[in-house]
């Protein structure tokens, strides 16, 4: 007889929403994916950071120094110099106090609201924050209100709802993951001074993207946040989390964070890498410039083409196909035509949305670009305006 897990596992075969790995050599402009040669417009590599040359050596120089792990936790053997130096320089980044780094940006934003929350917490969540934020909230002990995504009409009755509570927490995507657009922090901001509730903003695709130098959304919108969330995944070029908030907050983190607290710190040569990461990002500001006006001529070029894009001034722009298979079946076209965007289909996001997802990256030339481009005019819209989605 077939146990649970096997009746489950063959549901999960069978089903056109099966998720398959891919082989990849590595995020560059041109890799190879499952052994053919493509264009690759799906990494969050924004900036090319991930394989400059220069955030390598950085690594390659850590491991030397400190060895390949760190050995500990940071509260035990695993505190390196270079550790707090990144912190340093990432909240002066920021422009924030203090930074405390975590193993990735999935378990910062679990550090963060899980320790930031208790029974007597109500936590408003933006309906399309990342996964991560979602799984924290399960977490937290707090009530979670979901509002409608970036309806500020819909939290400001959310809010009114609970004037009277004591502890209230924002949370948003600053750039959302899946549709590139902004969370309207100026708005967010406004909302949260009324009603006095904390607002943190996971910054993941953000951090390198936007804002002045790359500092992020706070700083596009010229306001300030209680909590900001990154990664060092992205633009960065690196790996691990971080959360920049004031002293106090940060040192409440250091004593609450359970991921912080029992998780073996970064990994050196993360460190390093990010440390090169964010030096570049501040030195060559031409990098994160050319990503977006790259954003914007693929925005442009596949709306006149008459895809379905929405507006937006990232480098994650969505190709709206609605039916799941629809977007399969046309990422399958863009693969003939040696290009690679994923299809992303529900549960990761809504039914009837599915989409093709590019993303693009500073180091892609003209030759790349005009590659995406004319495979886009090739094939023309599927069906267009199958899916639901509004913008
Ligand atoms: N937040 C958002 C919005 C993300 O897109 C991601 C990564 N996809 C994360 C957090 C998690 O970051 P990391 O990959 O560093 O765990």
């Amino acid at each position: 007889m077939k146990n649970w897990i096997q009746q489950e596992y063959e549901n999960i075969q069978s089903s056109p929403l099966k998720r398959n790995l891919i082989k990849i050599d590595k995020n560059t402009t041109e890799t190879t994916i499952n052994g053919k040669k493509k264009v690759l417009a799906a990494s969050n590599n924004y900036l090319g950071l991930a394989t400059d040359i220069r955030v390598i050596q950085k690594a390659k120089e850590a491991i030397e120094q400190y060895g390949t792990g760190s050995g500990g936790s940071r509260l035990t053997t695993g505190n390196l110099p270079i550790h707090g130096k990144l912190e340093h320089e990432l909240a002066q980044f920021k422009g924030e106090d203090a930074c405390l780094l975590f193993s990735s940006g999935f378990l910062a934003n679990m550090g963060v609201i899980s320790s930031l929350s208790d029974h007597e917490t109500i936590i408003f969540s933006d309906a399309l924050n990342h996964a991560s934020i979602i799984d924290a909230c399960r977490l937290s002990k707090a009530k979670i209100v979901i509002y409608k995504h970036n309806d500020m009409e819909d939290l400001k009755t959310k809010l009114t709802q609970y004037q009277t509570h004591k502890k209230k927490i924002i949370v948003t995507d600053g750039v959302f993951s899946m549709d590139g657009d902004l969370a309207p922090l100026d708005k967010l901001s406004f909302l949260k001074k009324k009603y006095d509730a904390l607002l943190i903003v996971d910054d993941a695709h953000a951090t390198g993207v936007i804002g002045e130098k790359g500092r992020g959304s706070a700083n596009y919108f010229h306001v300030d946040v209680d909590v900001t969330v990154g990664t060092l995944s992205k633009a960065l070029g690196s790996e691990g989390g971080f959360v920049c908030a004031n002293k106090k907050t940060i040192e409440f983190l250091v004593q609450k964070a359970r991921p912080f607290i029992f998780q073996t710190a970064l990994a050196p040569a993360s460190v390093a890498a990010a440390l090169m990461g964010l030096h570049i990002i501040q030195t060559e500001p031409e990098r994160q410039k050319r990503l977006l006006e790259l954003g914007m001529f693929i925005r442009k070029s596949l709306t006149k083409m008459g895809y379905h894009v929405p507006d937006g001034i990232t480098p994650i722009i969505p190709i709206i196909i609605g039916d799941a298979k629809e977007a399969v079946d046309f990422q399958q076209k863009l693969d003939e035509n040696d290009i690679f965007i994923p299809a992303i289909r529900p549960p990761t996001v809504p039914d009837n949305t599915s989409r093709l997802r590019c993303t693009l990256m500073a180091t892609h030339t003209d030759e790349h670009i005009d590659t995406i481009i004319y495979a886009f005019k090739r094939l023309n819209p599927p069906s267009k305006g199958s899916g639901n989605f509004h913008f």
